[in-house]
């Protein structure tokens, strides 16, 4: 039993997963499991006194419809979550979130659409729906720091431009960093703790005012490389008189530091955390649309706050944070 997460049974999904994935009305019921446990409520007025609704045959609706007898309206698991407008049977839901949950770097959309046999197209959108899910809110979570040293840095997402690209000017620049048409995203990393990133447009000081400022508590110690871009954004947060902006110069090959007072700098953390994103790029999806990248940032991040709990918890938590969520193909593909 996990401490931080008594309400979920994890031997049990990993146990049970398999069979979720081959067959329909296991699937609904690990879903219904997952979402109500024992006691089942109506989604629309919260109410408990539920039925599951049956065929001629005395068997279970084809639908998997319940009833409420409080207020006669009828729903399923899907109602209210992410994929309630999904025409896929959830055996491949749960296959999908089994698979994003428990691969560190992430599933392509190409392997869903192998090993579902659906299409691209369903299979993409599906992958961009369990991503949704994964994602938060961070504008209603608890800032980062405080008495833990918060780490923030960036990196560049993309390829190498072609030579020839260059050479005809089809592409601007030298190819290097912000010169380049790769994308810019920001992290911060709370050492033991959680990540939350951005894709931003470019490395400014306007870009990443906002979103530090709304993630690591006044009076933080903030870690950052020799980037200059930090020094004003971060005056604010690290004023407070136990805040510290503390700097590794990396072009002096410095990339960890023990203090006077036993602290140690560096950002070596979210190093890490850009590692794992990388790799996942380079070596399970290949190429990322820039309009994409944050829904994969969401599920590296998800995985990084998560990494503390087994497969089946982070499935248990993956499927209970798609309640709520709503999003639809247009909203996908911009
Ligand atoms: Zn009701």
């Amino acid at each position: 039993m996990n401490k931080e997460h008594p309400e979920l049974e994890q031997s049990e999904i990993i146990k049970n997963i398999p069979l979720a994935c081959a067959d329909e009305t296991t699937a609904v019921e690990f879903f219904e499991k997952q979402r109500w446990g024992n006691s089942p409520c109506c989604p629309h007025c919260q109410h408990a006194n539920v039925y599951k609704m049956e065929g001629r045959d005395g068997f279970r609706n084809k639908r998997y419809l319940w009833r409420c007898r409080q207020c006669g309206d009828q729903f399923t698991v899907r109602t209210g979550t992410v994929y309630e407008d999904s025409r896929l049977p959830l055996k491949h839901w749960a296959f999908a979130f089994w698979r994003a949950c428990s691969s560190k770097k992430g599933c392509s959309a190409r392997e869903i659409q192998r090993q579902c046999g659906i299409s691209y197209k369903s299979a993409l959108f599906l992958m961009h729906r369990v991503r949704f899910a994964m994602s938060e809110d961070t504008t209603t979570l608890p800032k980062l720091g405080g008495n833990v040293p918060v780490e923030a840095d960036e990196t560049y997402i993309g390829g190498k431009p072609r030579p020839s690209a260059l050479r005809t000017g089809r592409i601007a620049g030298t190819g290097y960093r912000k010169d380049s048409n790769k994308v810019p995203v920001a992290a911060m990393v709370e050492r033991g703790g959680n990540v939350r990133t951005k894709v931003i447009p470019q490395v400014t000081q306007g870009n990443l005012r906002h979103f530090l400022a709304q993630n690591i508590a006044v009076g933080s110690i903030v870690n950052t490389d020799q980037s200059s871009v930090y020094h004003g954004v971060l005056y604010p947060i690290v004023k407070h008189p136990i805040g510290r902006h503390d700097v590794v110069n990396h072009s002096k090959l410095e990339f960890s530091r023990r203090n006077a007072d036993g602290t140690i700098s560096g950002v070596n953390h979210a190093e890490s955390f850009f590692s794992l994103l990388k790799r996942g790029i380079t070596g399970t999806f290949h190429a990322v649309s820039p309009q994409h990248l944050h829904r994969y940032c969401d599920e590296f991040s998800f995985r990084w706050n998560t990494r503390k709990l087994n497969d089946g918890e982070r499935l248990a938590l993956a499927v209970k944070k798609s309640i709520g969520k709503h999003l639809v193909y247009a909203d996908s593909t911009c």
